[in-house]
């Protein structure tokens, strides 16, 4: 059914609500005033054609001063206009250029929709439902309500005539609920009721479908309303109720004529022309038969040349005319083919661009998905790389760690391996580190044959200090003590305090004879310094046992023992003097010693 081509045009010329008289472009010099030319020649482009035609013609002088929005849109309204003189070819250019360019939405989707009406005149429906798909993919981005409410018109009705009465409905609902200000429900309840219809969906004819028709003719929507009437009676006609078609379309028919609207007028004819014919009404069966194949004249893929032609067949048939009749036989089978032909190509371009658009659409998902795989991919690497970096530096920090806690362990077991060794208060070997050391150097000794001396010394009175001092003087005067003999030791020589105020020393590589008189220098040193700075007047004094490995060999409990006889002889005879061990070759003897 070729109906729609002009009809849809009607629908695009809708005029705008509150147009206020026109403005003449050639007032049209700053963007403002161009723009507003502009929009008032959009206004009048169908209520006042001539006018409409002027404003462009001075408009496309000031085309060199439009910025790209107001070029788009009078390319928009020249394109409009080119089509709506049947000038398609320049209509179809101008019209392109703006739904592929324009930089405003709007004004893209307003081109599609009459581009989309355009294409489907010249049948070039493969073009148009490629538009399509353009106009529904715009369509989520355009508020404006007028541009979308003729888009969705469009939409619906290319959608019918190619069988897809589903999606058709879908919109044609959407433009009476969505209907913009100053519209009624008269044009989308048009389309829903033809896609109603076309799809067999009807029973009965709804009241809603009179009420729509009621207030079509209220608004001045005489094409809408005619379209409703044609679309009831031919729904009468096709179930089988001739008279109520009749009734419906004879008595507004010759007011189609007025509106000029010749394809709808055909319609009308040829469902009168049949609903005559079921009523043997011969000769009105006749006149309307002719005069919707006359009205189809510049189309023939229409229902209305199609049902004519089978209409005078019949007629001629049952007048007994039978060359007439096989005349518009032939005619009526090559109308019918080309109507057939014309509705497989309308389906078949429909398919056609839904499988493009789902392969490019899936085409688009795997590349989209390949994109991501490829992002994240990358992504993976990245986080990777980053990983891997983390992990060396915390195993970097790690080691760091380990090295530092393992110095530290080090340093404290130095420490205490220190603390085990030395003396707390004097700071040389305690008893048990001068035994080891002194039985190592006396192995070696022993090893070697060179022998070697202990000397074993105890303060003299010392329990007299801490009693008359105080304690805190005793270990000043233990620690001075401790000093003096340093300085009087080799390094080489084992210096330990074992326990109290006794001292002893190991003497490496060295006879009695020395070892008495290192003992004695030590007794001297002792005697000789004050015990204290604190109390310079203190003179602390020690006796000194001493004991030779050639007197007692290199064991050296045995050397302490004897050496600690000879101390305690010492002691005994007077104190502040040096004996040597019993066992000696020098005779026992005490080192007249002075004291002082
Ligand atoms: P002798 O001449 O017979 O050796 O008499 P003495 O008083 O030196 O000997 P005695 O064994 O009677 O006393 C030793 C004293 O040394 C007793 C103890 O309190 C004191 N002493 C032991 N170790 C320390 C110490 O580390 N610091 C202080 N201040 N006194 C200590
Ligand atoms: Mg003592
Ligand atoms: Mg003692």
């Amino acid at each position: 059914m070729q109906r729609w081509a002009r009809h849809a045009l009607f629908l695009l010329a809708m005029p705008l609500a509150g147009v206020v008289g026109i403005v003449h472009a050639a007032s049209a010099t700053t963007p403002a005033r161009i723009s507003a030319a502009l929009d008032k020649a959009d206004q009048i482009k169908h209520s006042d054609f001539d006018t409409f035609t002027r404003m462009l013609q001075e408009l496309e002088q000031q085309r060199g001063s439009m910025d790209d929005l107001a070029a788009s849109h009078l390319g928009f309204l020249e394109g409009w206009r080119a089509t709506w003189v049947g000038d398609y070819e320049k209509g179809r250019g101008l019209l392109e250029s703006v739904a592929d360019a324009s930089p405003d939405n709007v004004l893209r989707v307003r081109a599609l929709a009459t581009l989309i009406n355009l294409l489907g005149v010249a049948h070039r429906y493969e073009d148009a439902f490629r538009r399509l798909n353009q106009m529904q993919e715009l369509l989520p981005s355009v508020r404006d309500p007028r541009a979308r409410f003729a888009a969705l018109g469009e939409a619906s009705q290319l959608l019918s005539s190619a069988g897809q009465f589903d999606a058709a409905e879908a919109y044609a609902k959407e433009m009476v609920t969505n209907a913009p200000e100053g519209e009624t429900e008269c044009k989308g309840m048009q389309h829903l009721l033809r896609a109603r219809r076309e799809a067999n969906r009807l029973t009965t004819i709804d009241p809603i479908y009179l009420k729509a028709l009621a207030t079509c003719e209220a608004t001045g929507d005489t094409v809408f309303g005619e379209t409703i009437r044609a679309d009831i009676g031919a729904f009468y006609l096709a179930h089988k109720q001739p008279r109520q078609a009749i009734d419906v379309l004879a008595p507004h028919r010759d007011n189609l004529r007025n509106i000029n609207y010749a394809t709808l007028l055909a319609e009308f004819d040829a469902t009168l022309a049949s609903a005559y014919l079921a009523q043997d009404d011969l000769a009105n069966a006749r006149r309307f038969a002719l005069s919707a194949v006359a009205g189809s004249v510049r189309d023939e893929f229409t229902d209305p040349r199609r049902m004519g032609y089978k209409v005078l067949f019949e007629v001629e048939q049952r007048l007994g005319d039978a060359q007439a009749a096989l005349d518009y036989h032939e005619k009526y089978m090559a109308a019918d083919k080309a109507y057939l032909d014309d509705i497989s190509a309308r389906s078949l371009a429909f398919q056609l661009v839904d499988q493009q658009v789902l392969a490019r659409k899936s085409e688009v998902d795997t590349l989209n998905k390949q994109n991501e795989i490829l992002r994240l991919s990358n992504a993976l690497d990245r986080k990777e790389v980053e990983t891997g970096r983390l992990w060396i530096f915390v195993l970097g920090l790690s080691l760091v760690g380990i090295v530092a806690i393992v110095l530290r362990l080090r340093r404290s077991q130095l420490r205490f391996m220190r603390m085990a060794r030395r003396d707390g208060l004097t700071g040389i070997c305690n008893r048990e580190h001068f035994v080891e050391q002194s039985e190592r150097v006396l192995a070696y000794g022993a090893r070697s044959d060179r022998g070697a001396c202990v000397i074993l010394f105890d303060l003299d009175h010392f329990k007299n200090v801490n009693d008359t001092w105080g304690h805190a003087v005793g270990d000043e005067v233990l620690k001075r003590a401790v000093d003096v003999c340093r300085r009087a030791l080799h390094a080489c020589d084992v210096f330990g305090r074992l326990g109290g105020e006794e001292f002893a020393v190991l003497l490496p590589d060295c006879s009695p004879a020395q070892a008495r008189a290192r003992a004695e220098q030590l007794r001297l040193s002792i005697s000789a310094t004050s015990a204290t700075p604190s109390r310079p007047e203190l003179v602390v004094t020690a006796s000194f046992g001493v004991a030779s490995t050639l007197q007692c060999g290199f064991e050296l409990h045995r050397l302490l023992v004897v050496a600690d006889g000879a101390l305690y002889r010492a002691k005994r005879s007077g104190r502040n003097c040096v004996f040597m061990g019993d066992s000696g070759d020098i005779p026992d003897s005490p080192y007249p010693v002075a004291a002082t």
